[in-house]
């Protein structure tokens, strides 16, 4: 029963915050790689109460593979859809090879903030991608997030992080893309795959700085946009008692709405906490001109 030598297992550890999509990235790869033909372990960590908390999932695959976790310091690759997450896990990474794999943008817990203005800066983490590379035998630092907007839908930044995946696993493209199309709602395949493409082809020079400096955030103008589906909404209420900034309430048909837009800081927190996914928040970002 010896999982070492040769036909050891290969370890993919994917971490987040809940509501990111985990196990939704978790289940393309276990996916992808039973049809590459490997035996596939997955156990994961999620349906947190608080959308918003840690989330993982461990993936085992190889040959044969018995146990469905990994243990520190074993995982070949980590990917973190989340980067305050990402360094929480490295202890995870194997030292002497593992390669990382993140997204640069942090989910600052609101309550985490003192300065909850639209762009205001956090001390909660710091985004010291140099740092990290130094640590890591091999750092693939991207900003997902901001490429996914690029491409006209921010949720598409996990499938450009898989891109980043399939880069450095040995997978036809092919599987990958008709895995993520099956995988993906169907009014979103074309843009999924144009992310997974995004992703597989991501070079630091893309982003400059990307990977062999620190992230420097030039000052930006924040716009909060909340979009909200009445028709999800199931009355709760837990957005309306959650929201630091009193901003929502229920209307006389009891479904969320925001009564000071103003107010809104884009934390997220309503967006996170929703069980129903009624809201979305959508946040963009000008640079501010000296
Ligand atoms: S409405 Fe939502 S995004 Fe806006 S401040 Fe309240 S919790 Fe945060
Ligand atoms: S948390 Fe979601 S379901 Fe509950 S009131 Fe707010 S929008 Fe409606």
């Amino acid at each position: 029963m010896s999982e070492t030598g040769a036909s050891a297992p290969t370890n993919v550890l994917i971490v987040g915050v809940g509501g990111q999509g985990v196990i939704m990235v978790s289940k393309v790869l276990a996916r992808v790689l039973q049809i590459e033909g490997h035996q596939v372990k997955q156990s994961e960590v999620h349906g947190m109460a608080k959308r918003g908390g840690a989330v993982f999932s461990h993936i085992r695959y190889g040959p044969e593979v018995w146990s469905p976790t990994i243990p520190a310091g074993q995982a070949d690759i980590l990917v973190a859809l989340e980067w305050s997450e990402g360094l929480r896990w490295l202890d995870y990474l194997r030292p002497d090879g593992g390669t990382f794999i993140s997204d640069t943008r942090a989910i600052v817990p609101p309550f985490a903030c003192r300065d909850r203005t639209p762009g205001a800066s956090s001390a909660y983490r710091v985004t010291d991608v140099a740092r990290v590379a130094e640590l890591v035998p091999h750092a693939v630092a991207l900003d997902a997030s901001s490429l996914a907007r690029s491409l006209g839908n921010e949720r598409v930044a996990n499938t450009i992080l898989l891109g980043a995946l399939a880069a450095v696993l040995d997978v036809p493209m092919e599987t990958w893309r008709s895995v993520v199309a099956e995988s993906v709602p169907p009014a979103t395949v074309e843009t999924n795959l144009e992310g997974l493409d995004a992703g597989r082809n991501w070079q630091p020079d893309d982003q400059p700085g990307a990977v062999t400096s620190p992230i420097t955030t030039p000052p930006v103008e924040v716009t909060v946009e909340l979009e909200i589906n009445p028709a999800w909404c199931k009355s709760c209420d837990i957005c309306v008692q959650f929201c630091p900034e009193r901003c929502l309430t229920l209307d006389a048909e009891r479904i969320v709405e925001l009564t000071d837009p103003a107010a809104c800081t884009g934390c997220r927190i309503c967006e996170w906490l929703c069980p129903d996914f009624a809201i979305n928040v959508h946040l963009s970002e000008t640079a501010v001109t000296a």
